[in-house]
């Protein structure tokens, strides 16, 4: 931390940052200004894109994915230009997390972790680049051998929303590039520095040019003509559900690219009475607010056994009262800002939903005021009804509900009474009833008496209105790469005219 503290300071006046299309930098007429969440401070100013910049950025991911620039190449070729993107982070590492804390709204010592689980992504990925190939089949007869090769798809869309700018593109930009494909890339509008700067780390680390490009701009602009463009092969899409379907829509009614779907979650934490209330309760603590809530994977719904229901909550509450919320830049800091002012008023709206419904705030339930930016107490409801909104909607922030049950059949039926499977966590001791349970609650990431754990290695992805499709590891290698069945004779053929 001692290297970062001159960098713990917000910048005098913003920086501008162009936007960056084969290998060059170059500046947008108008600019979005972002003003730091945690600060009320201006600190960036970042291009807003037109639709014909959009295009320029295709064109030159199309190029460079013809021109076999960087998908002829071997998968060690391209490892080697991964692990050095790795090398480089490390020496970036202060600089990406500050401008990402900035722009976020989230704590210092949480972006560092970020930094650090991105580069695990590149040297994960570069392993997964030579790890990479296809099958074969020895058994379709005597004069037929089958091969199945794994292409790249070609040009990818890359969309991404605001909190976690750098950590889902590391997620996904190594894991594409592994597989051969280019890619053109719109962050949100309100944390695109991030993936600017990765551009800068790209072109040092030996990318050839118009294989990653970033395009700055609103969602309904260059977002929706993304999903429209008839030469992008696939999208990769991360954010809400409703602009998942929109995705969906747009797809459908231009090329049929290739979806990658990452949206909302609204996760249940399970705790029997058998399990360590100590542990689970800190786990319970940290999954609702870690990154304020604002966190797909956030474990917003407790379901706790009934006969332990009242000295969990009672435990839980007194842990999250402990929680450090305030200025993100100060490396003690847990919890930080509401990352948008719309996010914020979202949350604040919730709270009031749940009171005036008849649940019960245990701890929480109010914003706080601190140097002039926007913060919420992590807050617990309880007496809470399934049919609440609190209940049922996504809040995307620091707000657990809490339910209880009495049965193991009654916890599953509530881990799965939601539309979302993004995530789930369960505690107990008995790892028989962890595992059948695990089998039941339908869900595409799993933490059995942890939570929020693994490594790039593990897939990512969502059953039901969480998504398609899975991103990191081979798994999300594979998801960039199109099979192709090649069928080779070699006898004698029959002839079909005689
Ligand atoms: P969002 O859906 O509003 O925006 C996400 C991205 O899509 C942004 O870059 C935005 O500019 C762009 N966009 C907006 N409208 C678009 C359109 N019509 N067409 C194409 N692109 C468009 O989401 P957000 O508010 O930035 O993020 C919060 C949501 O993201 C939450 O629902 C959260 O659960 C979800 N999320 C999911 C994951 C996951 O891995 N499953 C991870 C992070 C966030």
């Amino acid at each position: 931390m001692d290297q970062l503290s001159p960098m713990l300071r917000l910048p005098e006046q913003p920086k501008t940052f162009g936007f960056f299309v084969d290998g060059q930098w170059r500046q947008g007429s108008d600019h979005f200004e972002r003003v730091s969440p945690g600060h009320g401070v201006p600190v960036s100013r970042t291009s807003r894109c037109t639709v014909e910049d959009l295009n320029a950025a295709v064109a030159a991911a199309r190029a460079a994915f013809e021109n076999g620039s960087w998908s002829d190449l071997s998968g060690a070729e391209r490892a080697g230009v991964l692990l050095r993107v790795a090398e480089i982070l490390k020496r970036r590492r202060d600089e990406v997390a500050y401008w990402e804390t900035l722009e976020n709204g989230k704590p210092i010592s949480q972006a560092l972790g970020e930094i650090d689980h991105c580069i695990a992504c590149f040297e994960t990925a570069a392993g997964a680049a030579r790890a990479l190939h296809g099958d074969s089949f020895n058994n379709l007869g005597k004069n037929l051998f089958g091969m199945v090769l794994r292409e790249p798809i070609g040009v990818v869309g890359l969309i991404t929303p605001w909190n976690f700018p750098f950590l889902i593109l590391c997620e996904r930009v190594p894991f594409i590039l592994a597989s051969g494909c280019t890619l053109v890339v719109k962050p949100s509008e309100v944390t695109s520095v991030t993936t600017l700067l990765l551009a800068e780390i790209l072109v040092e680390a030996g990318l050839p040019r118009g294989v990653y490009n970033v395009v700055t701009g609103s969602g309904r602009t260059i977002g929706q003509a993304i999903t429209e463009h008839p030469d992008i092969d696939m999208v990769s899409f991360t954010g809400s559900t409703a602009v998942g379907r929109a995705c969906v829509h747009a797809a459908a009614d231009s090329n049929f690219k290739k979806l990658g779907l990452e949206l909302g979650g609204k996760n249940p934490i399970i705790v029997f009475a058998d399990a360590d209330l100590e542990a689970a309760a800190d786990a319970a603590a940290f999954g609702i607010s870690f990154n304020t809530g604002q966190c797909c994977v956030s474990s917003s719904r407790l379901i706790v056994e009934a006969k332990v229901a009242q000295q969990f909550e009672e435990l839980l509450a007194s842990k999250m009262k402990k929680i450090v919320v305030g200025d993100p830049l100060d490396p003690a800091t847990q919890v930080g800002a509401i990352t948008t002012e719309a996010q914020n008023r979202t949350i604040l709206d919730y709270i009031e939903k749940g009171k005036s419904a008849g649940a019960r705030v245990l701890v929480g339930g109010s914003k706080m005021e601190h140097d002039g930016g926007q913060y919420i107490q992590p807050t617990l409801f309880t007496g809470v009804r399934r049919d609440m909104e609190i209940a049922t909607d996504e809040i995307f922030g620091p707000v657990l509900s809490s339910f209880s049950f009495e049965t193991v059949d009654e916890a599953v039926q509530l881990a799965n009474d939601t539309v979302y499977g993004l995530a789930a966590s369960l505690w107990t001791s008995d790892v028989s009833k962890a595992l059948s349970v695990t089998r039941r609650v339908r869900a595409g990431r799993f933490w059995v008496n942890t939570i929020m754990a693994g490594g790039p290695e593990m897939p990512l992805g969502g059953f039901k209105q969480s998504g398609w499709g899975r991103e990191a590891g081979i798994y999300g290698v594979e998801e960039y790469t199109q099979i192709k069945s090649v069928h080779v004779d070699i006898g004698k053929r029959q002839p079909w005219i005689v």
